[in-house]
């Protein structure tokens, strides 16, 4: 059973706050009995985590879509005056809740609250910056219910075994600094501190990261590494930034890890001429094959539950009366397991190049179309494994959706992989983590309409608080 400070069992606390009027239904109050009956999670406030998520995005209002007091997007660059004072808020408001604050030479913040044995707290981490264009609740969900959090704990006087923690992660967005993910990278080690910080601002500036950090006082003495500020664990809550959860009126995903991605360059050769006087036969079409091979990355992608995408083309000499004798176009392929992604590699390589040969496939190279063929190259531009979360730490988030749906567990949860990266990518490299995901209104994100609703943003906070204290008693019983 867990127990306050005082003693206090907190199923009592719970009574107090299961009202009508809070936001878990009646109904499901039953359920709880059925459920890990030894563990109890005190209940967030869902109106306090909402004005703590719009109260923080005062700074950095982006495009307005709706006539409603909130209806505006986020432009909330990272290091820019407005993310100085979205951080300046979040050390105040973990100070004021109990928390030291630490902040690391990539501007990463650690807030810290006490438990009651010494070692690295278990942490709930996000990010306060936005893309330019970028809504609500992307990364700020995450940082405003890890506060949330630690409102609860406080409220409800909890002394956890070890310390917990919130951390807000700088610039995932890599929408001003171009390296997405970049700080946390730099903890966990596998992206140089001198690197990150020369990073150049894009869109015309001059600013390097280092530079940024220093003119708004967030560029910290602490060394940017897991050694010197080590963690016991990391969950991030974060809106799914994808339909799955909402078509199937879903309100949480568990998310079981990272798809896999490759980003590649593709280069077709073959030889500039004239539209008007050379017939098809006598082509080496590199805009054709290129085509082409878009079209079957699709098509072979589709066949094994995988994805391929071409973001970037770009075709020389590029005027209307040549035929392009070179193409360079991007190939972003990614799948939920490495295997299953080396084989669609595998794949398309080999059909690349049948298709710069003029062979056979499917019917992409019919006699119509046959010309002198072109050559292809592929060069690898950056690979990313696909990432499996913690077991215990999924299991954590399980129980603690279990807790709140009981019966209904099934029907309201999914199991995910997520397609995009986060911090949680390589905070995995170092610590036990797991993520929360939750719908957001027509799994629209990076848009300033992005929608998630006060009670799903209530949900995954439940989740996430039930999920910490779950692991924090987990690391206390494994110690012993
Ligand atoms: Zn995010």
């Amino acid at each position: 059973m867990l127990l306050s400070q005082h003693g206090k069992l907190l199923v009592k606390a719970i009574d107090s706050n299961l009202r009508p009027t809070s936001w878990i239904p009646v109904r499901l109050l039953a359920s709880f009995a059925q459920t890990d009956s030894s563990f109890f999670t005190p209940r967030v406030n869902k109106q306090r985590l909402w004005e703590d998520i719009h109260h923080s995005c005062q700074w950095g209002k982006g495009e307005r879509w709706g006539k409603g007091e909130t209806d505006t997007g986020m432009s909330r660059l990272s290091l820019s005056d407005s993310d100085r004072m979205a951080r300046n808020w979040f050390e105040e408001t973990t100070r004021s809740l109990g928390c030291t604050t630490c902040i690391d030479a990539m501007g990463n913040t650690f807030a810290t609250r006490k438990g009651r044995q010494q070692g690295p707290p278990t942490c709930a981490g996000s990010h306060l910056d936005t893309q330019p264009t970028g809504g609500r609740y992307d990364g700020i969900l995450g940082v405003c219910a890890g506060i949330e959090m630690l409102r609860v704990l406080q409220d409800e006087k909890i002394e956890s075994e070890y310390p917990i923690g919130v951390i807000n992660w700088t610039n995932e967005e890599g929408a001003r600094f171009p390296i997405s993910m970049v700080a946390s990278g730099v903890w966990a080690g596998r992206i140089a501190l001198e690197r990150a910080h020369a990073i150049r601002e894009v869109g015309g500036g001059k600013q390097t990261m280092r530079q940024e950090l220093e003119r708004i006082g967030y560029l910290g003495d602490m060394e940017a590494s897991y050694k010197a500020m080590p963690i016991g664990a990391h969950f991030e809550l974060h809106i799914e930034q994808g339909p799955r959860l909402e078509a199937k009126n879903q309100k949480i995903g568990i998310v079981q890890g990272v798809q896999a991605y490759r980003w590649h360059t593709i280069t077709v050769k073959g030889r500039d001429c004239h539209t008007g006087t050379t017939d098809f036969a006598n082509r080496s079409d590199a805009m054709l094959t290129a085509a082409k091979m878009i079209l079957h990355s699709h098509r072979l992608a589709a066949k094994c539950a995988s994805l391929a995408s071409t973001g970037i083309l770009t075709l020389t000499p590029g005027s209307t009366n040549t035929v392009p004798g070179t193409v360079c176009f991007s190939l972003d392929i990614r799948a939920g397991e490495d295997g299953r992604l080396m084989r669609l590699e595998e794949d398309l390589r080999a059909d690349f190049g049948k298709i710069a040969r003029n062979e056979a496939v499917d019917d992409l190279n019919d006699a119509r179309t046959i010309g002198k063929g072109c050559t292809v190259e592929w060069s690898l531009d950056a690979p990313s494994e696909a990432i499996k979360f913690d077991k215990d730490c999924i299991a954590c988030v399980t129980d603690s959706a279990k807790e709140i749906f009981g019966t209904e567990f099934e029907n309201r949860t999914q199991e995910m992989t997520s397609g995009a990266g986060h911090d949680s990518v390589f905070t995995s490299y170092r610590v036990p983590t797991a993520m929360i995901f939750v719908p957001c209104k027509d799994g629209v994100s990076h848009n300033p309409v992005e929608y998630c609703s006060p009670e799903d943003c209530a949900y995954g906070a439940q989740v996430l608080l039930g999920a910490v204290l779950r692991y924090d008693k987990l690391r206390a019983e494994k110690s012993k």
